[in-house]
């Protein structure tokens, strides 16, 4: 049987798949609900126009746009890599540093690719559970820490799916005790403005992970970055695949950068909206607890299971937990437009319980 030439951990593994189903409101994976600036979809049109920029390979060095990066983050080019997504990056740093058996410390409930690509590399993925209100505890991680000796240590803020920050003070404490490459997941931080970044100078292990797919608004383009000191970047640089970020995605990716502030008036609604919609879900009787988001989307939990597939059946996605772990009865809910958050709280009061 082919299958016996598998590798035997993975026997179990299914492939990742995100139901395609039809929708009217899609709600449920973080992305950003508005259009691209004016400016942003001429200099695309215009682009396109030019033919050796589809017909030959991209820049492997992605120069242009982390020469535009480490401008804006006030960083040196050589502190900056670009990948396909913050995904890419998560899996080469594991590539990178994790050998087999190995452990990366992952904090719980958090994104589930650091596990997955941890064990898909060969490595141990090892919890350390944030507490009963989803709050970081770094006590819990600095036992853990102590106890596994692991080759890397993944913080998420604000945290997914949770919506909470790690607090700046608590994350040097962190780093001032951890040795190994800290890995700061900020693929949220355009939404609270505080960032790790500032300190890859004094914590050579630190690396900070950001991408184009929330705040952005590029999703569909895969292109994430990460930022820590050159020693760090040329490491992580081994096992960057050659031209992996396609030319449109840079090209793409720099145009925002240059109308950045039409993303940061976005970020500005998103935001605001999200600080309405977290009341507003507040009184809906199906609605058990809502938990306080520094982010794009926010995490409740509900009293019914059914309403992941109520909603659903609405042609509205949100994304639900399968009562799995720590997240069984919470959902996760994306802000939306205004029209689309109203559209969500009125098919709330339409839930019968
Ligand atoms: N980190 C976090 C915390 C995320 O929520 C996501 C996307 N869901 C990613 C990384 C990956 O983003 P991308 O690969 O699209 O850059």
């Amino acid at each position: 049987m082919i299958k016996d030439y598998m590798r035997k951990d993975l026997a179990d593994f299914r492939p990742y798949h995100s139901p395609l189903k039809p929708y009217q409101v899609k709600i449920d994976a973080n992305e950003n609900p508005y259009a691209h600036s004016d400016q942003v979809i001429a200099k695309i049109q215009e682009w396109v126009q030019n033919k050796d920029n589809l017909t030959r390979y991209p820049d492997t060095d992605i120069n242009a746009l982390r020469e535009k990066l480490s401008e804006i983050h006030k960083v040196d080019k050589d502190e900056v890599i670009c990948t396909v997504g913050s995904d890419q990056l998560i899996e080469l740093i594991i590539k990178v540093f994790v050998e087999p058996g190995e452990v990366a410390l992952v904090p719980n409930p958090s994104f589930s690719m650091y596990t997955l690509s941890t064990v898909l590399n060969h490595g141990k993925a090892v919890p350390y559970e944030l507490d009963d209100d989803f709050n970081y505890d770094y006590e819990a991680l600095i036992s853990a820490y102590k106890l596994c000796q692991p080759k890397l240590v993944f913080i998420c803020t604000p945290n997914n799916p949770t919506g909470n920050k790690a607090a700046i003070e608590d994350m040097i404490q962190v780093l001032d005790t951890v040795k190994c490459p800290v890995i700061v997941d900020e693929a949220y931080e355009e939404f609270i403005g505080e960032s790790m970044m500032q300190y890859i100078d004094q914590y050579p292990q630190l690396i900070v992970l950001r991408t184009f797919s929330k705040a952005y608004g590029i999703a569909g383009l895969r292109i994430g970055y990460g930022v820590a000191n050159k020693e760090m970047i040329d490491m992580i640089g081994v096992a960057k695949p050659p031209y992996n970020v396609s030319s449109f995605s840079q090209a793409v990716a720099g145009f925002i950068l240059d109308d950045i502030d039409y993303y940061k008036e976005q970020v500005k609604t998103i935001s605001s909206n999200r600080d309405q919609l977290m009341k507003d879900l507040e009184s809906k009787e199906v609605i058990e607890r809502v938990y306080p988001s520094s982010a794009n989307f926010i995490l409740v939990k509900v009293k019914d299971d059914q309403l992941t597939e109520y909603l659903a059946n609405q042609q509205m996605l949100v994304r639900g937990y399968n009562n799995v772990g720590r997240l069984a009865h919470h959902i996760r809910i994306t802000v939306g437009t205004e029209e689309e958050n109203r559209q969500l709280l009125s098919l709330l009061d339409t839930y019968k319980l």
